[in-house]
C-alpha cells in the first residue's frame, strides 16, 4: 500500500502517520520529495486495507500496489529511483559504475594483479568468484574461504569494494566478514530460501536473472529479499536462453527500460556471460549503457588461456582499459558518467 501525504502536510502530521502505522504493527519505507512525501506500508495487504489509513491527518492518498510485486515496483518508492551502495560506491545515481574482475579468484597473484589493473582503467567494484556454480562437478569449484581472504587483500590494496557470490545459506556468515555485496547467480535466482537468507543480510544483493527466467520471474524473486527487509538489490541482466546457439545467451537488453519503468531498484547489465564471446562483449556493454543500464559487470582475466573458468569470453586488461573509454562516451551521450 501508497500513501502519498499532501504537500502542506507538516512534519509532525508524517511523522505521526509513521508511528501510527508502526502501532499497527506494519514497516514503512519513506521517500521524502520536494512536493509529497511517499509512505510504503509494508505489510499483509489484506490487514493494512482494514486500517483508516485515509482518516489520518495530512494523508492524501492511499492506493494498493496492483502488481505482484509490491515492494520492488516503481510506484513502491512514489517513482523514484533507488540508489544502492557497494561499499562506498552508489549505484542508480548518475554515475555508470562498472564492476570488473575475474570470473574466479584463482590465486594471490591473479587476483591483485587484475584487481590493480581494472582499478587503473576505471572500475569501481573488483568481483571474482570463490563459490562458483559449475555446470560440471569435475570442473574448478572455486577457493572458497581462501578465495574470500584473496578477495579482501585486494580490496585493501586497491580500496575497490568487492561483490561476491554465495551459494548455500551456510555460507552466509563468513563472506559477510570479507565481502561488501552479495552475488545471486543465475542458477540460484529461485533459491527462495536462499533469497529470504539474503534478505536478511545487512549487506547489498545483486541478483542474476535466471537463465529460463522472465522478467517478472526475477521481479518476484527480488520481492523475496525485500520483504526479508534488505532493500539494497541490484537487478542483473546477464542474458537468457533462446533458439540461438552462436552466442552463449542471447543478452535480453529489452529487460533493461523494462525493469527501469517497473521498478525502482538499480539495473546492472552482465554483457560477458550474456554474449560469452569475447570479441562481441564491447558492442553489448556500450548498447547497455544506451539502453539505461546503472552499472556493467564484465569479466576481465590477465592470461585468459590459462583461466579456471570463463576464459574464452574474459577481455584482457587492455582490452578492457579501451572498453571503460568506449563506455565513458556512450555515457555522455545518454546524460550519464563513468
Ligand atoms: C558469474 O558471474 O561468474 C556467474 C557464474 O554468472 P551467472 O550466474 O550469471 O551464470
Ligand atoms: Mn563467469
Amino acid at each position: 500500500m501508497i500513501i502519498v501525504t499532501k504537500p502542506e502536510a507538516t512534519e509532525e502530521q508524517i511523522d505521526h502517520i509513521i508511528e501510527r502505522i508502526a502501532e499497527w504493527g506494519f514497516k514503512t519505507d519513506v521517500s521524502r520529495g520536494a512536493m509529497r512525501t511517499v509512505i510504503g506500508v509494508i505489510g499483509e495487504e489484506g490487514a493494512i486495507r482494514e486500517k483508516p489509513i485515509a482518516a489520518i491527518a495530512g494523508v492524501e492518498s492511499v492506493t494498493p500496489v496492483l502488481k505482484p510485486y509490491k515492494l520492488v515496483a516503481r510506484e513502491f518508492r512514489g517513482g523514484n529511483d533507488s540508489v544502492v551502495k557497494i561499499g562506498g560506491v552508489a549505484i542508480g545515481g548518475p554515475e555508470i559504475v562498472i564492476m570488473s574482475g575475474p570470473c574466479s579468484v584463482e590465486n594471490r597473484e591473479q587476483i591483485t594483479s587484475i584487481a590493480a589493473d581494472i582499478k587503473s582503467a576505471g572500475a569501481k567494484v573488483l568481483r571474482g568468484g570463490a563459490f562458483k556454480p559449475r555446470t560440471s562437478p569435475y570442473a574448478f569449484q572455486g577457493l572458497g574461504l581462501e578465495g574470500l581472504k584473496l578477495l579482501a587483500e585486494a580490496r585493501e590494496v586497491t580500496g575497490l569494494p568487492v561483490i561476491t557470490e554465495i551459494m548455500d545459506t551456510k555460507d552466509l556468515e563468513m563472506i559477510e566478514q570479507y565481502a561488501d555485496c552479495l552475488q545471486i547467480g543465475a542458477r540460484n535466482m529461485q533459491n527462495f530460501s536462499l533469497l529470504k537468507e539474503v534478505g536478511r543480510s545487512k549487506l547489498p544483493v545483486m541478483l542474476k536473472r535466471g537463465m529460463s527466467a522472465t522478467i517478472k520471474d526475477l521481479l518476484m524473486s527480488a520481492e523475496y529479499i525485500l520483504s526479508e527487509g534488505n532493500f539494497n538489490v541490484l537487478l542483473c541482466e546477464r542474458g537468457i536462453r533462446t533458439f540461438e546457439t552462436y552466442t552463449r545467451n542471447t543478452l535480453d537488453l529489452n529487460a533493461v527500460p523494462v525493469l527501469k519503468a517497473e521498478t525502482h531498484l538499480p539495473v546492472v547489465v552482465d554483457p560477458t556471460h550474456g554474449v560469452g564471446l569475447r570479441e562481441h562483449i564491447g558492442a553489448m556493454a556500450l548498447a547497455a549503457v544506451a539502453a539505461g543500464a546503472d552499472a556493467l559487470m564484465v569479466e576481465v582475466h590477465n592470461s585468459p588461456e590459462l583461466a579456471k573458468s570463463d576464459g574464452e569470453q574474459a577481455l584482457l586488461p587492455q582490452e578492457f582499459a579501451d572498453l571503460v573509454a568506449r563506455v565513458k562516451k556512450v555515457a555522455e551521450a545518454v546524460g550519464r558518467s563513468v
